[in-house]
């Protein structure tokens, strides 16, 4: 569903982030990336949609194949279809309910008519158990429950794979919770999705499939049994014990 081949990403000259980055993501996984700060978690997550351009390397999503080396804009704009994003922090629309959050995505980048819109909307506001509060503003909802509003907006363009940019992480304590249930419910369903957390028993939970970066490439690559149980990498060790 997902493949990336020899995908580097420099910044400038002695900022190389991304070296060589080669994946290969089948439908129904969840990936959990694990990683030291500033290894590239997020600049990998953002080429895959080319919200940050790589420098070089194939990216492709589905039927669409971008290749850094030479693309048109079309290109971009149709891999960007096949993905969706739920940042750290929620980026809701201030001046629009939950329900009108959600509809947006439909009604202005698919051109859906606005009442099966709103049924769509209100579904996904469902599956993140949003819908007692479809009327309200982003200030009157809690850190958590903006993100499970996040969550249903980035479902509404039936991606085909969904990113996670430590989802979580912005949150109170006691909100993890339940972004992360509803996270797991759409893992449960099948949902194809790349997650960079620092929640490794998430992870361990969650995950069918673990990615450990570091220095900029994928240092190992396996069940969560393997890279968080028993990792061999001695960098995944301190890493662990650095987070638990
Ligand atoms: P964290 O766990 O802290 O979120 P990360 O693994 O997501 O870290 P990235 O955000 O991908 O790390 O950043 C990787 C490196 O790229 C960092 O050294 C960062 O300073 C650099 N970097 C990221 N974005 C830019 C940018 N727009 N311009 C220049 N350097 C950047
Ligand atoms: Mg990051």
């Amino acid at each position: 569903l997902v493949k990336i081949e020899h995908l580097y990403k420099e910044f400038d000259s002695d900022t190389k982030v991304l070296k060589d980055i080669n994946l290969t993501i089948n439908k129904n996984e969840v990936i959990a990336i694990l990683g030291p700060s500033g290894t590239g978690k997020s600049t990998l997550l953002r080429c895959l949609n080319y919200l940050t351009e790589p420098t070089s390397g194939v990216i492709s999503i589905s039927d669409v194949t971008v290749d850094a080396a030479h693309h048109t804009k079309k290109e971009i704009l149709e891999l960007r279809k096949h993905s969706s994003m739920v940042f750290q922090s929620y980026n809701l629309f201030k001046n629009k309910t939950a329900l009108e959050n959600v509809m947006e995505a439909l009604t202005q980048v698919q051109k859906k008519p606005k009442a099966e819109a709103e049924k769509i909307a209100l579904e996904l506001l469902g599956k993140v158990g949003m819908l007692e509060r479809k009327d309200f503003y982003p200030s009157k909802l809690s850190g958590g429950q903006q993100q499970r509003v996040g969550i249903a907006r980035a479902l509404a363009v039936n991606p085909n794979v969904l990113l996670f940019d430590e989802p979580t992480s912005a949150l109170d304590p006691e909100l993890v919770g339940e972004v992360l249930n509803t996270i797991k419910k759409l893992a449960e369903e099948g949902t194809t999705m790349i997650l960079v957390t620092h929640e490794v028993g998430f992870a361990r939970e969650v995950a069918t499939r673990v990615l450990f970066m570091d220095g900029g490439q994928i240092a190992a690559d396996g069940t969560p049994e393997k890279i968080i149980d028993h990792p061999e990498n001695p960098r995944i060790r301190q890493f662990l014990n650095f987070v638990n």
